[in-house]
């Protein structure tokens, strides 16, 4: 079994624009908005027999700016809209709580990988920041980096990780680096 781990914001839906302008995770169902591209690159990687699971940090939990019960709501809004998500793993944690899940480090991918027998060297990470790459090195998946969407409101947030990684424009663009690259 080989799988696509996904970021989830910026990557499968939008980041959110907030009031004072900056930019950062949803907080309600109301603020979620699902990239139009995510549906056929979930369904593309179903066929080509990918697991496809969802690592995404929600520190915004720890930080009492998000209640665990809409963030259960806000993830079974996105399995529910893009069909073939296999699991939605998320880090619940901030920065200093020293947990192990919280990317850069591999936590996540490692434990769903044990969960459903995944062949990490035969799986991709694809994500919009350092952080994703680099959980992706961490335990030897290959790693896409795809432009953050809303990346427009502000200067394009890139990938500077210096582990290797393949750069994508788009979710499209990656399910063809992923079909030419695959093992
Ligand atoms: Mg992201
Ligand atoms: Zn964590």
């Amino acid at each position: 079994m080989r799988a696509i781990f996904l970021d989830r914001d910026g990557v499968l839906i939008d980041n959110v624009v907030r009031s004072d302008q900056t930019v950062g995770s949803p907080r309600s169902r109301a603020d979620v908005i699902i990239n139009p591209l995510s549906v056929q690159f979930v369904e593309s990687l179903r066929q080509l027999s990918y697991s496809v699971v969802v690592v995404t940090n929600q520190p915004d939990i720890a930080r009492h700016l998000l209640s665990l019960n809409e963030l259960l709501g806000i993830n079974s809004l996105i399995a529910n809209r893009i069909p073939g998500i296999e699991s939605i793993a998320t880090c619940i944690h901030d920065k200093d709580d020293g947990c192990t899940c919280r990317k850069p480090l591999p936590g996540m991918l490692t434990k769903a990988a044990k969960r459903l027998g995944i062949d990490l060297n035969q799986s991709w990470m694809i994500g919009d920041r350092s952080s994703d790459i680099e959980a992706g090195a961490a335990c030897g998946v290959r790693s896409i980096c795809v432009p953050s969407l809303l990346s427009h409101s502000r200067p394009r947030r890139t990938c500077e990780s210096h582990y290797p990684h393949f750069q994508a424009d788009d979710l499209i663009d990656a399910l063809r680096i992923i079909t030419a690259n695959s093992i």
